[in-house]
């Protein structure tokens, strides 16, 4: 055994680069008193009624393996969601497949479709996996910068702009992580002329489909002309906040799926047998909870909007998700200067916008998924830092 590992890393492990927001989030775990902003995740236990059913079904003995896809009533059931809440058509014999987390259905679309040198077009700012996965299946990440002039919303031109002869497919998370950023109905008709012209798939990323607040949210997979090549990915990490439970899901045309589930069968098998019966009870009998959480998020926004706005840091209205974007140029810091000062002196922790993607960079990604009264305390906070930068600016 030689001591070096290194030699018996792969290239593909040596390149990947560790996630910019672990980094920075084991820094402020050392630490006491922070508040943070920081994490993707919903603040609100899973619902009782989910839980219970969950219990029972341990009580009962459901430990086995189910199917591959999962167990057919958990399909019936996302197919009845999906039909109801999106109206898109999917038929749970074969078109859904219930995965670990709404991440491992993203890694499953990428590595059922990518031949090695593909490009993926990836809007950023975008959520820190998409392009190590699309790396890890042998394809090419290419970014495809918004701006804040436009929302963080990608437009036809960019597209258009971005595409090349290895373009194979075009990644797109709406509402989006970090911006959260709702394309609307229109939005997504535009930009669906572009994938139809150049013949490409979409991995739609609609984990925050739950969380809108101005807007009705639309599934990319409706849009006229797209249900065939659209690879919908959704999960219950985000919208019933059950992020610890790692159940996503796939709905796709039926070759799609068949391709994914090949290498799902072997790589996992299927998604945790008690879970996905929590799952049915989530799909089942949660409307209300759900509802009540997104009226939460959406008065926790439109707070953060406004004092954010109040105490200078620029920051347009997200249509969804639960994060805002505001812009930090005006403390003269870049993304990541900010975000540590910030925590240094004020213990409270956003992500840097530059993890997300050059185009980040001058923004800080703020959750408030976090209670009220810490996001009080945490912007009070942050008013103190930014006046005390503008002392510094003055001289
Ligand atoms: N997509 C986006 C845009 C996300 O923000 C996240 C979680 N942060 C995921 C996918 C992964 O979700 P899951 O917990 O279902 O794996």
């Amino acid at each position: 055994m030689k001591n070096e590992y290194s030699s018996y890393l792969s290239q593909t492990a040596k390149e990947i680069q560790p996630s910019g927001i672990r980094k920075f989030f084991d820094l402020a775990a050392s630490m006491e008193g922070v508040i943070s902003l920081g994490v993707g995740e919903p603040d609100f236990i899973t619902p009782w009624n989910i839980r219970e059913a969950t219990i029972l079904s341990l009580e009962q003995g459901y430990t086995s393996y189910t199917a591959n896809p999962g167990l057919l009533e958990l399909r019936q059931e996302i197919c009845n969601y999906l039909y109801n809440r999106f109206d898109v058509t999917y038929n749970p014999k074969n078109q859904v497949i219930v995965t670990v987390g709404a991440s491992q259905a993203i890694d499953l679309a990428f590595r059922a479709i990518l031949n090695p040198g593909e490009e993926v077009l990836i809007v950023e700012p975008a959520f820190v996996a998409y392009a190590p996965l699309v790396a890890l299946a042998g394809g090419n990440p290419v970014p495809v910068s918004t701006s804040p002039e436009n929302g963080f919303k990608v437009t036809p031109e960019q597209l258009e702009a971005a595409i090349t002869d290895k373009t194979k497919a075009l990644l797109i998370c709406s509402p989006n992580n970090p911006t959260g950023s709702m394309l609307t109905m229109d939005e997504l008709i535009e930009l669906a002329k572009v994938i139809e012209k150049h013949d490409l798939i979409v991995i739609s990323d609609e984990i925050y489909a739950e969380l809108s607040y101005d807007e009705t949210f639309t599934s990319f997979a409706a849009i006229d002309g797209m249900y065939d090549r659209t690879i919908l990915i959704n999960g219950f990490s985000k919208g019933f906040a059950m992020t610890g439970w790692r159940l996503g899901y796939i709905a796709a045309p039926l070759e799609l799926v068949e391709a994914m589930l090949k290498i799902f069968q072997y790589t996992t098998m299927c998604a945790p047998h008690m879970l996905q019966i929590g799952a049915v009870e989530a799909l089942r009998n949660t409307y209300h909870e759900v509802e009540e959480m997104r009226k939460s998020y959406q008065r926790r926004r439109n707070y953060m909007v406004q004092t954010l706005n109040e105490i200078g840091l620029d920051c347009h209205t997200p249509g969804g998700a639960f994060y805002v974007f505001p812009s930090i140029r005006s403390t003269g810091l870049s993304s990541e200067q900010f975000a540590e000062e910030l925590l240094m002196a004020e213990k409270v922790a956003v992500v840097p916008g530059n993890v997300f993607g050059e185009s980040g960079e001058g923004y800080v990604r703020c959750s408030y998924a976090t209670s009220m009264q810490q996001l009080q305390e945490a912007l009070k906070r942050m008013q103190r830092f930014v006046e005390s930068r503008k002392m510094v600016l003055q001289g």
